[in-house]
């Protein structure tokens, strides 16, 4: 724990409580701020209507519950400030504008063809101006810049380990840089977390246990427990759990019998003898057989996760499964096999956007972190 002095007043950090509960929560009231933050009637009160003065939440219009007054519920303004999230991985660039209520305005894509850092670099600028171009031109006001990627990364320090497709994609600052170039704050962040984040935003219930995984050319895993999110060096690593202790295939970290060389665009990919896995993807019986091993070996890894962490609900994301029903069954049937024990929904969801996920991340940990819009 790194001890600090903290400056703020006490209205200060109120303010910066309330608010960070609102954009976190999206839609509450006022006496659930209340409960949740523990700061008195009036303080919220007068907090809310501060944040209401300078329009960075709204207030829906009263309902009436048949008891005395009604009831209305605080939101963050999306129709005034936005946040842009950038997703990056080996297929492409995807970029969204997103209003502080979550609402999504604009998106746009690029494909992934660099090969040396400072295209990667370039072509993240073309696609922050695109989206900074749509935020001018209707004249919202932009908080935040968050930044998804594969690899290694520590977001506490927007420390950058490496970018495994780009060779000389690494020990950079990608926070830094791009702050430099637009003077905004930017939240750079593993791209599993930010799915992570999208999926509780537009999908969870409350409090619930989940783990969500992106099965592309790589394969990362987030999970959150009873709401609150395990946290690792950017990411939880079991693309690299061994699942063939025996003689295994050969991956692209070094060790044999990982998930990743079995499951991966990459893994499957190699092992099938084509050139890339969209070869698959556009025969999917031709090759039927190596999915299959793909997906029992998934099913292996997602029952070992949903036992140890008591995992309610397990959602897949990526090209690899690709709305193939049959690779979800054979996951799902392998994962019961296994052990039917405690009860796990798994279940694939094909647009779950790390953009979006981003975007909500770098807006939560600029309030977060005690700055205002
Ligand atoms: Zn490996």
């Amino acid at each position: 724990m790194i001890n600090y002095i903290d400056n703020h007043t006490d209205s200060q950090k109120s303010y910066k409580a309330i608010f960070a509960y609102i954009i976190k929560k999206g839609k509450t009231t006022r006496r659930e701020i209340q409960k949740q933050t523990n700061y008195s009637w009036s303080s919220v009160s007068s907090v809310v209507s501060a944040l209401i003065n300078k329009k960075q939440v709204i207030e829906t219009e009263s309902f009436n519950t048949g008891v005395g007054r009604g009831t209305s519920y605080i939101m963050p303004n999306g129709d005034k400030f936005v946040s842009i999230g950038v997703d990056i991985n080996s297929v492409g660039y995807s970029a969204t504008v997103i209003g502080i209520d979550g609402t999504s305005k604009f998106a746009s894509e690029l494909p992934f063809e660099e090969k040396a850092k400072e295209q990667v670099i370039e072509k993240i600028f073309k696609i922050i101006d695109e989206c900074i171009e749509y935020v001018n031109e209707n004249n919202f006001t932009l908080v935040s810049i968050g930044i998804s990627c594969q690899g290694r990364i520590d977001s506490t320090h927007s420390y950058f380990e490496n970018f495994f497709f780009v060779e000389d994609f690494k020990h950079l600052n990608l926070k830094k840089i791009v702050e430099d170039k637009y003077n905004i704050y930017v939240y750079v962040e593993h791209d599993t977390n930010c799915l992570l984040e999208a999926y509780q935003f537009q999908h969870a219930e409350n409090d619930e246990s989940v783990c969500v995984a992106r099965v592309v050319s790589g394969i990362g895993f987030a999970i959150c427990i009873n709401g609150y999110s395990i946290e690792d060096f950017g990411s939880i690593d079991f693309g690299h759990m061994t699942v063939q202790p025996l003689n295994g295939e050969l991956c692209s970290c070094g060790l044999r019998g990982c998930l990743e060389a079995y499951s991966s665009t990459v893994g499957i990919a190699k092992r099938a003898n084509v050139k890339d896995f969209q070869e698959i993807d556009n025969n999917r019986e031709k090759y039927r057989k190596y999915l299959d091993e793909a997906a029992f070996y998934l099913g292996v890894t997602f029952n070992n996760i949903r036992r140890i962490f008591s995992i309610q609900k397990l959602i897949i994301t990526g090209n690899v499964i690709n709305n193939d029903q049959k690779m979800l069954d054979k996951i799902i049937d392998t994962d019961t096999s296994i052990s039917a024990s405690g009860v796990c929904k798994i279940k694939y969801i094909h647009d779950l956007s790390a953009s979006f996920g981003a975007a909500r991340l770098s807006l939560i940990d600029k309030v977060g972190t005690g700055n205002s819009l």
